[in-house]
């Protein structure tokens, strides 16, 4: 089965059996991924990621990229961070 001979152009062939992968197909996957649609879009776009192959690397890629995203906001030193270093500088000045 994964040994068959691939047909060049592969990935739009594959979007175009899927309904094809528009902007607002994109759009789907966003939303997918913040949760902001309905059951019905939502069983419609998941079984679309899963098979259509630019989409799924879309969707992946997505992924990656919030993850990062979330990770660079959660390093990123707050406000009360900075005022407890402050203070244990002073701390230490004081002792
Ligand atoms: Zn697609």
């Amino acid at each position: 089965m994964t040994h068959e001979t691939q047909d060049v152009g592969t990935e739009s062939d594959d979007c175009a059996q899927n309904g094809g992968c528009t902007e607002s197909r994109m759009d789907s996957i966003y939303k997918y991924l913040d949760g902001a649609l309905e059951q019905q879009d939502f069983t419609e776009v998941r079984a679309h990621i899963e098979n259509c192959t630019p989409c799924q690397s879309e969707h992946d890629l997505e992924i990656i990229i919030r993850d990062v995203v979330r990770r660079s906001c959660d390093e990123k030193a707050p406000e009360s961070l900075k005022d407890r270093i402050l203070h244990r500088i002073e701390a230490l000045k004081t002792s």
